[in-house]
């Protein structure tokens, strides 16, 4: 190609367009040395299946949580290898940043993620062409449930109850400084939205769902 077109939205999945009423549940910034276990464990008591988009270094630090993760039937995603803004950083960076994430996780786990999630949501050209040439689809999400920011719980059940849609893609974090509301959030989301009649399913099987 003689040019390179501007990066956009289309080259980034933030929900999809399925025929059946299936959602995401997406887990950034873990693993995290009790929070990801209690959430796995949330998770493993409905029967769900979700994503954790890994930092490559903290998937060093507690390698037994990522394979209980692997085991139970989640998917691992690629979140960056020390979680840099991979919008600002130059390309070498970019390759570096992704590689060394992807090889924390194939090390330890001979697991190769296909997503991947850049930090803050935030990508530029470089990104794209990056992931691209990996063969990395770049996902973000349609529900922010804010939990990053200490959102009270009702709030994040509320939003989330108030706008959750077939094929959306919900953001949550397993690694959270301080007190974390997600797992409480959890505990009464699941169940309702379960009672609503959604299956949860990874983003790969979301993104295979998807309408003609
Ligand atoms: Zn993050």
């Amino acid at each position: 190609m003689l040019f390179s077109l501007p990066a956009d939205a289309s080259d980034v999945i933030y929900s999809c367009a399925v025929k059946e009423q299936k959602i995401a549940l997406t887990f950034d910034d873990g693993p995290h040395p009790t929070y990801t276990d209690e959430i796995l464990d949330i998770l493993r008591e409905y029967h769900v299946k979700a994503t954790f988009f890994l930092v490559g270094e903290n998937a060093e630090w507690y390698p037994e949580i990522v394979a209980r993760e692997a085991r139970e039937g989640h998917e691992l995603g690629n979140h960056s290898y020390s979680h840099v803004d991979l919008k600002k950083a130059d390309r070498a960076a970019v390759c570096r940043e992704i590689d060394e994430a992807e090889r924390a996780i194939w090390e330890n786990f001979e697991y190769r993620p296909h997503l991947l999630r850049p930090p803050g949501g935030c990508y530029g050209d470089t990104l794209v062409k990056v992931a691209a040439d990996r063969d990395y689809t770049l996902v973000c999400w349609s529900i922010d449930t804010r939990d990053w920011a200490h959102t009270p719980v009702d709030v994040i059940v509320k939003n989330v109850l108030d706008h959750a849609a077939s094929g959306d893609i919900l953001l949550f974090h397993d690694y959270i400084a301080g007190n974390s509301p997600t797992p409480d959030a959890l505990r009464i989301l699941i169940p309702k939205l379960l009672a609503q009649g959604y299956e949860f399913v990874t983003v790969s099987e979301l993104m295979e769902g998807r309408r003609d």
